[in-house]
């Protein structure tokens, strides 16, 4: 397969997928650029080599062309970051950007429009009636299926190369995610550093483990969480179940959890997963007490109390010291870290204490030499809000596409590049 670093763009033009997908406010200011200068070593490397650069992202959910969604918002924020002055095509498709495509030379950049203002990207059909029959639903599905097919050969057409750097997208077989790969030979697709490096930090962690090796779940539900659980139980030595679903194994197990949140159409599945660890010899880790309290806000007031044992009318909204240290001794003893959701309610900073112990153990499994790996939304969240995302081995750029492909999925922005 043919890698970035050996790759030379002298006198190429690489269509470039990029996920620029970030937060504007109402005046349109980026808040949070992240995304953008994650995709800058890759693209700097192919100006540098002396190649050009079409950028092809996607921002926001747009139903078709909408201002709102312009990429010409963040034009300055790349030219910035770039150190070069950037051309836009104000349409993806089109004349415009077909010309442009063309008479573009070695180390100029060009961005094209949100690609998603047009269904076809997506390869789905936008503005069906809400009665439409059956069979009008499977004729626009096939009518969208075949303008993506044309779409992602446009795009393709502009480029002598491509290149996937949107790890975000990884897991939507989109035109410009997936598609549009079947137009290049082996030699001529490969993945960007971004989507490499993401692509290594997760098979490091699920195929090249270093043990013992320690995934923690947190967050709101186990229903979100399943699928991974279930794929992680046939890995993992310790497995550490937090956040909120903490409260459904709870319940499960037998015991009093008052008002804390709880999926009751989850609890035979909460034991099933519980006979699952013991079947493949996983230490189960949950937690022994909480941090209750009297409301769900920032002020509520707080007991710590044994897990199983929360009053009526309390909920558990964080975890309490003795798991901190339970918690905290597996992570320091283990050498590969996994770390998806948070223990608690750590929006609020009077529950942000669990996540916060359970990140510093991370840190110090990591000084020890641990690789750790943090990913899907709100777990970054947690380690920037604490200050230690330099502190960790990979902060994962991906959401959906960092938990389907820890899942076992195959991702088609992956399998398009590499074939598996
Ligand atoms: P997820 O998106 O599934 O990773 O869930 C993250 C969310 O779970 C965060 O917004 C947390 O506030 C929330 N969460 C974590 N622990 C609890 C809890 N004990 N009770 C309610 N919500 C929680």
């Amino acid at each position: 397969m043919q890698t970035i670093d050996k790759f030379n763009f002298a006198g190429q033009k690489a269509f470039v997928r990029v996920d620029f997908n970030v937060p504007l406010d109402e005046k349109f200011n980026i808040t949070d650029d992240t995304r953008i200068r994650a995709a800058i070593p890759t693209l700097k490397k192919i100006l540098s080599d002396g190649g050009s650069v079409i950028i092809g992202s996607h921002l926001g959910r747009p139903k078709g062309v909408d201002g709102k969604y312009s990429l010409q918002h963040i034009l300055p924020r790349i030219s910035e970051l770039l150190g070069v002055k950037v051309e836009f095509a104000n349409d993806c498709l089109g004349e415009t950007a077909v010309e442009k495509a063309a008479v573009l030379k070695a180390g100029e950049v060009l961005v094209l429009e949100n690609l998603r203002f047009y269904a076809a990207e997506e390869g789905k059909p936008r503005g069906l009636a809400d009665d439409a029959s059956d069979e009008e639903k499977a004729a626009a599905k096939k009518a969208e299926k075949a303008n993506q097919k044309e779409m992602a050969k446009q795009l393709a057409s502009y480029a002598t190369v491509y290149v996937n750097d949107a790890f975000g997208t990884a897991h939507r077989a989109h035109a410009s995610t997936a598609i549009i790969a079947d137009h290049f030979d082996a030699g001529n697709k490969l993945f960007g550093y971004l989507m490499q490096n993401e692509i290594d930090a997760v098979e490091k962690v699920l195929k090249d483990t270093a043990r013992p090796f320690t995934a923690i779940m947190g967050g709101s539900k186990v229903s979100s969480k399943i699928d991974i659980i279930e794929n992680l139980l046939t890995k993992v030595d310790n497995l550490i179940i937090a956040g909120g679903m903490t409260y459904t194994f709870t319940k499960a197990l037998g015991g009093k959890i008052g008002n804390s949140i709880c999926e009751d159409d989850k609890l035979d599945l909460a034991l099933s997963l519980i006979q699952k660890a013991k079947d493949n010899n996983v230490n189960l880790v949950l937690a022994v007490d909480a941090k209750a309290a009297d409301s769900f806000s920032n002020d509520a007031n707080t007991q710590i109390v044994p897990v199983d044992e929360i009053p009526d009318e309390w909920e558990g909204l964080d975890i309490g010291p003795k798991t901190e240290k339970l918690f905290a001794e597996v992570i320091e003893a283990s050498k590969t870290i996994l770390w998806n959701g948070p223990t608690g309610v750590f929006e609020f900073d009077n529950f942000a204490g669990g996540s916060s112990a359970v990140g510093a153990a991370i840190v110090r499994a990591t000084e020890k030499g641990a690789f750790s790996l943090v990913g899907g939304g709100d777990s970054v969240a947690c380690v920037n809000k604490f200050g230690i995302a330099d502190k960790m081995s990979y902060v994962s750029t991906g959401g959906g596409a960092l938990l389907e492909f820890i899942e076992g999925k195959e991702l088609p922005g992956i399998k398009a590049i590499r074939g598996y």
